[in-house]
């Protein structure tokens, strides 16, 4: 079932939200060669708990850590690690926290130094298809428009995009209704309405479209192990189309 916000609870949605995009602001200043994904782990922890505000992963069905850090081929749900990371990596940073009674959830990757003409155009093309994926989330349009979006979107420039995980609703919980896959026609899946919170999120792939999972259980990696990127943000639909919860104001 999905669960409209009235717009008081959508001000503490965008609350939770500014403090994630804060942290993930200050985490990605802080990618740089020789830098550990724990190291950023830690500061995101501190960070959240600075601000009121509970880490939403750690714990979430058995997840070990705060922070996704996903590197080069990890897709999602990367574990924070000791590896120092590189000149030319790309890493993703997906966090939520919670916060008074709401979640926030957005991800963002960067490049460790300077990245690799085709990681570069990875990166921008995930980035767009999350805008073009944003731009459907407006009142009467159908959920699988902005599915459609993202997924023309990637394949127009010769990537693809990830089956196996997708978007979701957020509110006083991290994940509900509805699921957004990052792939479909369009005009299908339920109609999309004022009051709808949304978390967005293209996970796209260099190569082919299949992940796998780690044995730790949580790790997924490209099948082919090419590179692959992810942005997110949390969304409102208003009367007036979409409203992004999760980047900082001005930005
Ligand atoms: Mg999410």
């Amino acid at each position: 079932m999905v669960i409209l916000k009235s717009p008081k609870e959508i001000e503490k949605i965008a609350a939770s939200n500014r403090i994630v995009a804060k942290i993930l602001k200050a985490l990605e200043d802080e990618v740089a060669e020789g830098v550990t994904t724990a190291q950023l782990n830690d500061l995101a922890e501190k960070l959240a708990r600075a601000h009121g505000g509970v880490p939403a992963f750690k714990g979430y069905r058995g997840f070990p850590f705060s922070l996704c850090t996903s590197v080069n081929c990890v897709v999602v749900h990367g574990f924070p690690n000791d590896t120092p990371l590189k000149e030319g990596d790309i890493v993703s940073l997906d966090f939520g926290i919670l916060y008074d009674g709401y979640y926030g959830d957005a991800a963002t990757t960067v490049a460790v130094g300077k990245p690799s003409p085709q990681a570069d155009r990875l990166m921008a093309v995930t980035r767009e298809a999350l805008k073009k994926g944003i731009e459907q989330a407006k009142p009467g349009g159908r959920l699988t428009d902005i599915s459609h979006a993202v997924q023309s979107h990637v394949e127009a420039h010769g990537f693809s995009v990830v089956r196996k995980f997708v978007g979701h609703g957020i509110g006083t919980k991290l994940h509900e209704d509805p699921q957004i896959p990052n792939f479909g026609k369009p005009g299908t899946g339920i109609r999309l309405k004022p009051g709808m919170t949304l978390a967005i999120e293209p996970m796209v792939n260099e190569g082919g479209h299949d992940v796998k999972i780690l044995e730790d259980g949580w790790t997924a990696v490209t099948e082919d192990g090419a590179l692959s990127a992810h942005f997110e943000h949390t969304i409102a639909i208003t009367e007036s189309g979409p409203r992004i919860l999760s980047r900082l104001d001005g930005s």
